[in-house]
């Protein structure tokens, strides 16, 4: 331990920490990038393990068809410092060879990059998420392994290894078989092994959890030096990177209280598993506020200055962007998220007619932005959905293609609402939203997430229906549809148009609230107390094996 402090090796498939480095997709690289900046900020003993994509970031083009295509980044190396310490494992039999690139330029901690060095091994790292399974377990396998052997080849000492997500669980295997090398048996290898690990799951969405055939890891390699039966005793079978994260680790948390009781009951049926706490994600306001606003927020003229400041600047994009010149006395809803279904970001037309007379109140306008999964045909057609209905209403409804960092930091400066309609309790945490009420812009929200922490309705923003749950997807749909547009004629809509000390007040209990509790500095500082200690908590009794 260096100043009492556990020095963590926190490992993740994804890092957004600049729009320039593509090795980020969407909002698990967006929180790792924060992560390591508030790390850095506070003076904590950590790295970032992960992967040096050749093609991570994908640029979202709209065809002439209203259909989107992603097109690949090729990484800018010259961000790269490549270390001198190479390592390597084993991939479907063949020695790869590593190379360990630094990355320590955006006032971030240090990161440590993974890539093959000979090109006939390139196809592994060529495409974040990209290819079938044999492609991720190689790819699991370079972050995982590798990782564990670049910071012994580097010197870089750890007292704990910090999973992001299920990704680097082959970690935990490397950890097992060192041990093993040395004579331990299998389980007090495990249980040795155990108080160095500590997991973090994001996502409640089951297809979200990835899945492996035994098959497929003893073929690539993963299995290497374990039975069967062993592999199956820690991940199941098929294997799955979640219960495995599970089962390796001392603790683990979800992203928000309401997904911690969430990921519990999911979690329930896993034997030997570590315990779930909840630590809510932050964002790092010296990267999301912007200047503006934090030095204006005291005063009322220069709060209102600030906030028109921002939004000057998103309509002036818009209008580059699509030629559509938005209008700034209008009140403007903000909504960018990945393109998938549970998010809904069609809710606001579930009623046609009311979303209709609503536009021709001439008191709306809508900015969408959001990318599919490149795999996912439905959330393409929902991105082709937003951009018809752009195409529909073209003077209050834009659609901004490619939503990157830069573009979230304009969105979520500049719009007055930001809107966010996720089915209930699908969105593990969120953290676009956080970046909107640290500038003043308001949430309206359903409450999901950090939501449920962050909304005193009415304050900090406003909550969308009630905290139930419905019958079906179809009854929610419908509930949570009325309830907005009930919202936004009642409530949203005055206040905005008739009351601007109400505004005012809630802007600045919004801004308040989000950066006293969702700042990536709280956030890393509750790892610290909570997830990074190393007593051992009560395990629920083993299931089997
Ligand atoms: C903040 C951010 C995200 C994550 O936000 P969510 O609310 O979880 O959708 C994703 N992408 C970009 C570009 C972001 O800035």
């Amino acid at each position: 331990m260096s100043h009492g402090y556990p020095r963590v090796a926190y490992f993740c498939m994804e890092f957004g920490l600049s729009e320039t480095l593509t090795i980020y997709s969407g909002g698990l690289g967006v929180l790792a990038g924060d992560f390591l900046r508030s790390a850095r900020a506070l003076g904590v003993p950590l790295v970032g393990v992960g992967i040096a994509w050749d093609e991570g970031y994908t640029v979202q083009r709209i065809g002439a068809d209203g259909l989107p295509e992603d097109l690949p980044v090729k990484l800018d190396r010259s961000l790269l410092e490549t270390e001198q310490a190479t390592v390597s494992v084993t991939i479907a039999g063949r020695e790869v060879p590593l190379q360990i690139h630094r990355v320590d330029r955006f006032n971030n901690a240090p990161l440590y990059l993974l890539e093959p060095r000979e090109a006939r091994d390139r196809w592994i790292t060529r495409r974040l998420y990209g290819g079938g399974p044999d492609d991720r377990v190689a790819q699991e396998i370079v972050l995982g392994v590798g990782g564990v052997r670049a910071l012994a080849a580097l010197g870089v000492q750890t007292d704990l290894y910090h999973f992001n997500e299920g990704h680097a669980v082959f970690a935990g295997l490397e950890l097992i078989r060192r041990k093993r090398g040395r004579g331990v048996s299998f389980d007090r290898a495990w249980k040795q092994v155990r108080q160095q690990i500590v997991f973090t799951t994001h996502t409640p969405v089951d297809a979200g959890n990835e899945k492996h055939e035994l098959e497929v890891l003893r073929r690539m390699g993963a299995k290497q030096g374990f039975t069967q039966h062993e592999l199956e005793r820690i991940g199941g079978r098929p294997f799955n990177m979640t219960v495995a994260g599970l089962r390796l680790s001392l603790r683990a948390n979800a992203v928000a209280e309401l997904h911690g009781d969430t990921a519990r009951k999911m979690w329930s049926h896993v034997g030997d598993a570590a315990p779930i706490g909840a630590i809510t994600n932050g964002v790092d306001h010296r990267v999301w506020q912007d200047a503006r606003v934090r030095d204006g927020a005291n005063d009322d003229a220069t709060l209102e200055d600030a906030r028109q400041g921002c939004k000057r600047d998103l309509l002036i994009e818009v209008e580059l962007r699509t030629g559509v010149r938005l209008d700034p006395d209008q009140l403007v809803i903000g909504f960018a998220r990945r393109a998938t279904a549970y998010k809904r970001a069609t809710l606001l037309f579930h009623d046609r007619p009311r979303a209709e007379a609503l536009l021709a109140s001439g008191k709306v306008q809508l900015i969408f932005a959001g990318k599919n999964h490149p795999k996912d045909a439905g959330g393409r057609a929902l991105v082709a959905e937003l951009v018809a209905l752009a195409t529909r209403y073209p003077k209050q409804v834009v659609f901004l293609a490619d939503y990157d960092l830069k573009l979230g930091r304009m969105l979520t400066r500049g719009c007055d609402v930001w809107l966010n309609t996720p089915r209930r309790p699908l969105e593990a945490c969120g953290t676009s939203g956080m970046k909107a009420a640290m500038n003043g812009v308001l949430n309206v929200s359903i409450l999901d997430g950090w939501w449920v922490e962050g909304c005193t309705d009415g304050v900090t923003g406003w909550q969308i229906g009630e905290e139930q749950s419905y019958p079906s997807d179809e009854a929610a749909d419908a509930a949570d549809a009325g309830a907005l547009h009930q919202l936004l004629e009642r409530e949203v809509l005055p206040a905005y148009y008739d009351d601007r000390p109400r505004w005012r007040q809630m802007m600045r209990a919004s801004i308040d609230m989000a950066l006293t509790r969702f700042s990536s500095d709280r956030m890393v500082r509750e790892y610290y107390a909570t997830l990074y200690t190393r007593e051992e908590p009560a395990r629920r009794a083993a299931v089997g094996g």
